[in-house]
Parts: C-alpha cells; structure tokens; sequence
C-alpha cells in the first residue's frame, strides 16, 4: 500500500501535512475520535493532564503504522551475488519487535528470528530487520505477520529455505481479558528446505535456539 503525499486540496487522512514546526497535522475528527475514547474510558478529556492527549495519541498512531506507507519487499531489491561461495544459512536473531493487535489495537511486543538459506544472492542482514518492521508496523495478528515476514522474503530473494520464528507477548491477554503476564506465543513459517528436509529445519531451529 502507497500513500498519496502532497495533493493539494483534499484533507483526508491520506494526505499528511506538517505545520510550521514540522509536526504532524491531525484533523479534527481524529482528535475528537480519541477524546471520545477517553471520556468512553471514563475519564474527562478537558482536564488539563489531557488536554494535548489526543494529538499525541494521534500522531503516535501514525507512527506505530508507519508500515502502510511502505512497501516491505524494497529493502530486499538491493542483493549481492558474489558471496564467496558462502552456501550456508543465513540468520538473524531475537530482533526485537513491536507491533499492534487488530483485534484490540493492544502492544505486540517479542523477538523475531530470521533465516534463509541462499541460492544466488543474500541481502545486507539488517534488511531482514526493515522488512519485520515493515510488516509490524501494522495492525497485525502474529500468524500474518509471521507469515508475510517468510513469504516476502521468500518471493524477492528466491532462496533455498526461509524460516521465521515469532515470539512475542500481547498486550491484549497480559493488560486485559485472562490477564496472563509473561506468556509468549510462538508462530513459525517454515518454506522451502527448512519445510521439506528434516535436517535442514533441524538446523536452522537449533541455531535459532528452539
Ligand atoms: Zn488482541
């Protein structure tokens, strides 16, 4: 998904401005949307603690789902093919995460690991990180991001094996509901050899340290 930035005239939540000091413009309805939340809350949006909470809340948001402004799959357009006959997995670890629930719009927050094994060409490593962060930086359900972090990679590099791995704690059961501090859940997407051969995702787990 792509945003338009700049067309002149229309004001819809597409089109971001800045003010003079080069922050976000938030659109009245927005800030009315969370003053609504906050007296819903049961607290009183007028009291001075509150009075800037919307706009804050607001442009946090923005910033929380920067990933609709971008398309994840370009940090991956830049590949190198001289690897030195390097032909073994690639991994980067714990990367630590956040995103947001669709369900409760509530913290998402974890370690990624990411590995492929390449055919022809691999990546700068921190690309892995931009690509987690892309898709994060959404409103998610672990299972999608897990498997949309797998599946771009998969399509842009073309390699031998992906592996995801998502460990992460939601704000939505530690803060609400069951109430259960401290309980991770773990999703994997496995493609490629890491699914179909056994050693390989045997590897790949272990270095992973699952
Ligand atoms: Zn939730």
């Amino acid at each position: 998904m792509t945003q338009a930035k700049g067309t002149p005239g229309d004001g819809d939540l597409v089109d971001d401005r800045y003010d003079a000091d080069g922050k976000l413009v938030v659109p009245a309805h927005v800030a009315d949307a969370v003053r609504t939340l906050i007296e819903w809350a049961g607290d009183d949006p007028a009291r001075e603690g509150l009075r800037d909470t919307p706009k804050r809340v607001a442009r946090a948001w923005k910033e929380y789902c920067q990933g609709y402004s971008e398309d994840p799959s370009v940090h991956l357009s830049r590949t190198f093919e001289e690897v030195g006959g390097y032909d073994e997995i690639v991994l980067l670890r714990d990367i630590p995460f956040q995103s947001h629930c669709e369900h409760h719009m509530a913290p998402i927050t974890g370690k990624a690991s990411i590995a492929y094994l390449p055919r022809d060409r691999v990546v700068g490593i921190s690309k892995l990180a931009r690509v987690l962060n892309g898709y994060a930086r959404r409103l998610q359900v672990q299972e999608r991001l897990t498997a949309e972090v797998a599946r771009c990679i998969w399509d842009n590099l073309q390699p031998q094996g992906v592996a995801v791995v998502i460990d992460a704690q939601h704000g939505c059961m530690t803060g609400r509901g069951v109430r259960t501090p401290g309980v991770g859940m773990v999703t994997s997407r496995l493609l490629g050899c890491f699914l179909d051969d056994e050693r390989s995702r045997k590897e790949v787990l272990s270095l992973m340290g699952y």
